[in-house]
């Protein structure tokens, strides 16, 4: 199958030479450009601060995602405008989701969310970091980090490609901080710098699940299935879950989560998309696109979803992460964006945080401790309550038992839905 023309949205150049970047003493260095890293690099840029965020990517730029917006990433979206011009996203509310499993369907209403394409979303979020003063450097992949101990900064090494063709020139930056927001790829860890007290090694990798699941993404042209507007289509199979919803330029944007398992056993990860629809349709069909198109289709997979990554890496404090370079519970609720948005800010809220009675920031201990306390309180029950989810419906009794009630009883279920995938409805997005 020829793959979809890419969105024609122009990529956003470099605002600074790879050179001029490493001469520059940066405040704050963010490392990954999605939602998490643009609205960290946003806020600090917006209070003054002298910061540089780097992708080792361009942007735009596609993501593996189910591309809808929970409420709570709405809240965070509008939080952003203040600070920034209006984002254009030209987002489609969402109104419904249809859930399907073993030939049963049922259709809950799904107020307050909205649908839009990554490409278009994390542009958006680094044009207004951009235009709030922060330097910008693509094609940037961060290699190496050094924690400077007792020193005043750390060190990041990028291999920068000044075009995308061109070879990796090693660049180093050195920053007072550096943010990592580097997704599920979150790979470099912090060494100590030698000469310090700190022992050398810190060990900061992150636990996952024996049983998690990979994310398997792609995008189909506007004509591959009747999928309505405003509508999210969850298909729950045995092996895992696929997410089917119509993006704000036509295209089908396809989600899913499976099992590892699952993937080695069949023949490409399209052919195990459809064995998930195809257990979900039963003997019935879906509003989907057709089990070929989806078996023969290219898709872009992702490393392990849950993950849990230590908050502040190397010992000094001056190493943060957030988004799901810090923590990530795999996507059935698509609450995923919003949480990055909301770790992006609760970062730079206590980097910036002021003691009353004090005339500066808190040093980098300090602002770190903050940091773990403020991103404890608001995820720990909401990634439990995610998790607790994900893993009910892997028991097909239990997925069929909510269908079941969602069809005798829809008016109990549509309010306990806000529960469980932790929205409230009334928030809209025009
Ligand atoms: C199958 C699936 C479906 C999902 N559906 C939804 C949904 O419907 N709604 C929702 O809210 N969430 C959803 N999510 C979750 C959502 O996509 C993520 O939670 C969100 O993108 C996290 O944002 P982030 O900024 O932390 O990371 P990302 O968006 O992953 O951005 C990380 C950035 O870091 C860059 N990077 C990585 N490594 C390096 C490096 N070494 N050097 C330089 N740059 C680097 C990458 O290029 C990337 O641009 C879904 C996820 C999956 C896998």
């Amino acid at each position: 199958m020829t793959e979809p023309p890419p969105p024609t949205l122009s990529s956003r150049a470099a605002t600074i030479s790879p050179a001029a970047a490493a001469r520059t003493p940066w405040q704050v260095l963010v490392v990954g450009a999605g939602p998490a890293g643009a609205t960290a690099a946003h806020r600090l840029a917006v209070r003054g601060l002298r910061v540089l965020l780097v992708d080792r990517g361009s942007m735009p730029r596609s993501k593996v995602c189910g591309c809808c917006l929970s409420v709570a990433a709405i809240a965070e979206l509008r939080l952003f405008e203040r600070g920034a011009a209006r984002l254009p996203l030209g987002a489609i509310p969402l109104r419904t989701v249809r859930v399907a499993h073993r030939g049963r369907s049922v259709s809950l209403p799904l107020a307050g969310g909205a649908v839009v394409s990554r490409e278009r979303l994390d542009a958006a979020l680094v044009d207004a970091a951009i235009m709030a003063g922060c330097h910008w450097l693509p094609h940037s992949l961060l290699t190496g980090l050094v924690d400077g101990g007792d020193s005043a900064v750390a060190t990041a090494t990028l291999a920068v490609r000044p075009a995308a063709e061109a070879a990796a020139l090693p660049t180093t930056i050195t920053a007072e901080c550096i943010v990592l927001a580097t997704g599920l790829a979150d790979r470099v860890r912090a060494r100590v710098a030698p000469g310090t007290d700190a022992p050398t090694d810190g060990h900061d990798g992150a636990e996952m699940p024996d049983d998690n699941r990979v994310g398997l993404g792609t995008t189909l042209p506007p004509g591959m299935a009747d999928l309505p507007c405003g509508e999210l289509t969850m298909a729950i199979g045995s092996d895992g879950y696929c997410g089917m919803v119509r993006l704000e330029d036509g295209r089908i944007d396809v989600a899913a989560a499976v099992s590892r398992v699952a993937l080695a056993r069949r023949a490409s990860p399209g052919h195990t998309v459809a064995a998930i629809l195809a257990v979900a349709a039963g003997d019935g069909g879906g509003a989907w696109p057709s089990l070929d198109a989806i078996a023969t289709a290219e898709f872009r997979a992702t490393p392990p979803l849950t993950r849990r990554a230590p908050l502040v890496g190397g010992t000094s404090g001056r190493i943060l992460r957030c988004g799901d370079a810090a923590r990530y519970v795999e996507p059935f609720t698509g609450e995923g964006i919003g949480w990055a948005l909301a770790s992006g800010r609760i970062l730079a809220e206590s980097l910036l945080a002021v003691e009353p009675g004090a005339e500066a920031p808190p040093g980098p201990a300090a602002a770190a401790a903050r940091y773990e306390v403020a991103h404890r309180h608001r995820f720990e029950a909401a990634h439990a309550r995610c998790r607790r989810v994900s893993l009910a419906l892997r028991h097909p009794a239990v997925t069929m038992a909510a269908l079941e009630a969602a069809r005798l009883a829809p008016w109990a279920v549509r309010r306990l839905l806000p529960i469980v995938i932790g929205g409230h409805a009334g928030v809209g997005f025009p």
